[in-house]
């Protein structure tokens, strides 16, 4: 889907409700709160020229069905409700999207229990359809595959994630919402019965703000008075591609057993809906937020990473995971092993690189990486403080939460 949106549409001086960030999340909230408030003065302010350019335009393009998640867990509840959600609003607004179903492939008899484990959550999810299959099972599905024992969970799916963004952002401007590019927000300020929001062009006067800022949301939610815990620690997600002649060797959605304690680690190999076959991601520790390439570094990232005592105790944990990752990032041979535990033919000769993704990964002062989703709010504010995989899935599922929230914490909805 193109993209419909008016570049750089000045930001009003002033708004009933201010949603800063343009990515999926954003633009979902701002949508949902728009629908609730159909009288409310509306605007979105993004800092890059396009919306949806950071996370939302740089990931594996999965559906995730809600497999994964702790049972009881905000992201067991939003993935779930949120894939249903996804499918049905790409089907009406003709967004590609697919049902293609996904394998999790346990390869030898030590990952049993976790794949037991994994059983139960889903079952416990509502994952719909989630079935256990022998090493015949995982073949038919996806012959080139190897494994003992895996889950199929056939409404795992994928879709075109950007295309959705843009779609959220018509959906705002038909409803008379402004939506501003180019406008990064800088400072907040709390006077009692409004916010002002001092930004590139000037300052916008809102009476409520909810801040979607992904990798930045920490930053903004200080600026708001909020507790500095968590903070963002950026982490660089890169991906391989095979080539279109060995795109045969992969049919839709191939992932390992995810270590519970490190359930966003794992490479897996993952048809995108524009046909390619991705392979990874890494997840390297980056010297900037928006460390697209490896050698971007930030002063003021990389000294918020560096002297937060999350980031040691973090690294004195998981020092050695560390190293593997590492050599992921570093050797092209590594990585390409690493997948070919699931598919063997997989070759270095197979694979180009693709694209790299940041990750924002909320990390505890304690060292503990966030995995569930995080909303807190402040005077005037709510904040979205973590929202990593699966928020692209559960974006409507986490508007709604927002604006449940809202609706909670400030009275907003008419
Ligand atoms: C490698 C990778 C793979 C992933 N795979 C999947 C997947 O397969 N399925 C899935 O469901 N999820 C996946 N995710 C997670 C998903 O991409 C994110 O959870 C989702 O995109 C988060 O959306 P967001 O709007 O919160 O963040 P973003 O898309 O990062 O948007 C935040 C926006 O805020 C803007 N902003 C920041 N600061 C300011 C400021 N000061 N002023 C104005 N604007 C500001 C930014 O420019 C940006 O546009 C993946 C993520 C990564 C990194």
């Amino acid at each position: 889907m193109s993209s419909t949106i008016p570049q750089g549409t000045p930001p009003p001086s002033s708004c009933d409700l201010a949603i800063v960030g343009g990515g999926i999340v954003g633009l979902a909230v701002a949508r949902e709160l728009i629908q609730r408030n159909p009288q409310a003065s509306v605007c979105v302010l993004e800092r890059e020229r396009d919306i949806g350019t950071h996370q939302t335009g740089h990931n594996s393009g999965v559906i995730h069905a809600g497999v994964y998640y702790v049972p009881g867990s905000l992201k067991a509840r939003l993935c779930v409700e949120g894939a249903r959600e996804m499918y049905e609003y790409c089907e009406q607004r003709g967004i590609a999207s697919e049902r293609c179903g996904k394998v999790i492939v346990a390869t030898d008899a030590s990952e049993l229990d976790r794949l037991d484990e994994l059983e139960r959550r889903g079952r416990a999810n509502g994952v719909p359809g989630l079935r256990r299959i022998d090493a015949a099972g995982i073949e038919e599905l996806e012959p080139h595959a190897r494994g003992i024992a895996g889950l199929h969970s056939p409404e795992t799916g994928i879709a075109d994630f950007p295309g959705v963004a843009h779609a959220y952002a018509q959906d705002i401007l038909e409803a008379g919402a402004a939506l501003s590019t180019s406008c990064e927000v800088l400072g907040v300020d709390v006077d009692g019965r409004s916010l002002r929001l001092s930004h590139s062009h000037g300052t916008t006067t809102a009476g409520h703000a909810v801040f979607c800022a992904g990798a930045w949301a920490d930053r903004l939610a200080v600026a708001a008075g909020a507790d500095p815990d968590p903070r963002i620690v950026p982490f660089r997600g890169a991906y391989l591609r095979l080539v279109p002649q060995r795109r045969e060797l992969v049919r839709s959605l191939i992932y390992p057993v995810p270590d519970p304690s490190l359930p966003f680690l794992g490479v897996h190999l993952t048809r995108h809906i524009d046909g390619d076959v991705l392979i990874g991601p890494t997840a390297l520790m980056a010297g900037a937020r928006d460390a697209y390439q490896l050698t971007t570094v930030r002063r003021r990232d990389l000294l918020e990473t560096l002297g937060w005592p999350g980031t040691w105790r973090m690294l004195m944990k998981w020092w050695s995971t560390g190293v593997t990752e590492l050599r992921h990032a570093a050797l092209r041979s590594a990585f390409v092993r690493a997948a070919a535990r699931y598919v063997p033919e997989l070759q270095v000769a197979d694979v180009q690189p693709a694209f790299a993704g940041v990750r924002a990964q909320a990390l505890a002062r304690d060292g503990r990486l966030v995995d569930d989703f995080v909303f807190s709010h402040t005077e005037r504010a709510l904040h979205v403080r973590n929202a990593p995989s699966p928020a692209a899935t559960s974006s409507l599922a986490i508007a709604r939460h927002v604006a449940d929230e809202a609706h909670r914490a400030f009275g907003l909805d008419t």
